[in-house]
């Protein structure tokens, strides 16, 4: 996803809207489609830039297991510092460059933000997936999926601390 500082620049401090979308490839092989919406804005040397993205995923459930679809959603803004000078393709192969940790950089007349949201999707995957708020999960002794079952098993909360000391009394 690549902006144009010429167009930018055609009024500075307004901001304008572009779509777009990028091709990521997620750990196992698969790709997603990141959909970005975002307004930008050329001022004082630096571009501002804001919006949303939006990601369709499969995974599984972290309860139940089932395969389910879940959107990531993120809002975002950030500033890049337009630096003087053309761009070297070297050190800026992507574009941008995060100086100090702190800002984002870049050189030339084309501002690719395609690694910014890569990093950015990265960043916000959550760590549990569920197929609904309230999912039930499985049965730990049968097994069932009990969003759709109900089983007769009795979830005997057993400490296993008791355990042992049911070990050392035997051995006494
Ligand atoms: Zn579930
Ligand atoms: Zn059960």
């Amino acid at each position: 996803m690549r902006l144009y500082i010429s167009d930018l620049k055609k009024e500075e401090g307004k901001f304008f809207p572009f779509n777009g979308s990028i091709k990521l490839e997620i750990n196992n092989g698969k790709n997603a489609v990141l959909d970005v919406k975002l307004q930008a804005a050329y001022t004082a040397n630096r571009v501002l830039v804001k919006g949303e993205w939006q990601v369709d995923l499969e995974g599984g459930c972290s309860r139940c297991l089932e395969k389910s679809t879940y959107r990531l959603k993120e809002n975002f803004y950030e500033e890049f510092i337009h630096l003087k000078g053309p761009a070297e393709m070297k050190e800026f192969d992507r574009g941008l460059e995060l100086e100090k940790g702190e800002k984002f950089v870049f050189k030339g007349e084309l501002l690719d933000l395609t690694e910014y949201f890569r990093q950015s999707f990265f960043m916000s995957q959550p760590l549990k997936i569920l197929c609904q708020n309230d999912c039930q999960g499985l049965c730990p002794v049968c097994g069932v999926n009990k969003n759709r079952e109900q089983c007769q098993c009795v979830q005997e909360s057993v400490n296993p601390r008791w355990d042992v000391l049911e070990k050392m009394r035997g051995n006494l």
